[in-house]
């Protein structure tokens, strides 16, 4: 089975409060883009690379071409294929090849979108037919943004980033977006947030961004993006820095980072302006692309 993984990006990010456990509690407003992953699973192992015990539950065998990407268990989908058979109770033998296009390490959900891709996969290959719902319940004990790649599109994220509520949009954006510089622990980038504190102007306005989104109002919501992590990623690595003016000064109605970084983004008031723009950029980025938003999660692309 081939499964599209779409990578996201944060149009809104405000950090509420640290919990207990690892994790905080944010309010975000999250958006499918139109850059991919794509992964083959199938059930029974092809080769001998990379087998991990599934815990009495079966094994399960990743290829991945990326050096960045690890193979062995910290791979989010072995975890992601563990928590399916734990929930339904099934043993399965595994097989998944990843062709990765998602930056590594940039705010773009890549691990988490692979994760989601699995649930996708092992739910038709294994004709356990559970609803989305039941798919993001386990999707949010793999990570928090696994639940938002099953599901996809527009949606407001609350609590770790699991409650969703989709959201209205008039219209796709056009955007550019790129990693100017290697990744960024999102561990050290929180570490840096409480040490430096949130001034309140680095807080997005999400309300205002959701009317923008619902009118269509491109300007506004430009005007609206925000992410509390960026000063401090900005400050960790001037690339990032250099790369939000760069899109600003090419004519985007805001540009932002994406999750805890490194990856930009700038958004455009229409095809051509952000064409233009995505041309200039590439000179000085050549990973930059113009793209899209989507309005779905994991896609199946092909069944066997
Ligand atoms: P998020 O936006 O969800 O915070 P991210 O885009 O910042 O995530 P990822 O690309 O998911 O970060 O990678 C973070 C780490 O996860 C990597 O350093 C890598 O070691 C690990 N990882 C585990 N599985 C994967 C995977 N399938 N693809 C990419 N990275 C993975």
């Amino acid at each position: 089975m081939i499964i599209k993984a779409y990578a996201k990006i944060n149009l809104g990010l405000d950090v509420v409060r640290k919990r207990a456990d690892v994790y905080h509690d944010v309010k975000m407003i999250m958006q499918t883009i139109d850059v991919f992953d794509t992964l083959d699973i199938k059930l029974g192992i092809e080769n001998g690379e990379n087998i991990v015990s599934l815990g009495g539950l079966g094994k399960i065998s990743v290829v991945c071409g990326d050096e960045n990407v690890p193979c062995g268990e910290t791979n989010l989908v072995c975890k992601s294929a563990k928590a399916f058979l734990e929930y339904t109770g099934k043993k399965a033998d595994i097989s998944v090849k990843i062709e990765k296009n998602i930056p590594v390490g940039a705010g773009l959900a890549g691990g988490s979108t692979d994760a989601a891709a699995v649930l996708r996969a092992l739910n038709v290959l294994l004709k356990t037919d559970l609803s989305d719902t039941e798919l993001m319940k386990i999707a949010k004990n793999i990570g928090a943004d696994v639940p938002f790649c099953v599901r996809g599109g527009l949606q407001r994220a609350q609590g770790v980033g699991e409650r969703l509520t989709p959201l209205a949009m008039k219209k796709p954006l056009y955007l550019v977006a790129f990693q100017p510089c290697r990744g960024l622990s999102t561990k050290d980038v929180f570490t840096a947030l409480h040490e430096d504190g949130i001034r309140g102007e680095d807080r997005p306005d999400n309300e205002a961004a959701q009317r923008a989104l619902a009118a269509g109002d491109v300007r506004a919501l430009g005007a609206a993006l925000g992410n509390v992590l960026e000063p401090v990623s900005r400050r960790m690595r001037p690339e990032i820095d250099r790369a939000i003016r760069a899109i600003e000064e090419s004519g985007a109605v805001g540009a932002r980072m994406t999750g805890s970084g490194s990856a930009v983004f700038g958004v455009f008031m229409h095809a051509g302006a952000c064409r233009r723009a995505a041309d200039r950029l590439a000179a000085a980025y050549p990973t930059c692309r113009m793209m899209r938003t989507a309005a779905h999660g994991v896609v199946v692309e092909e069944e066997a």
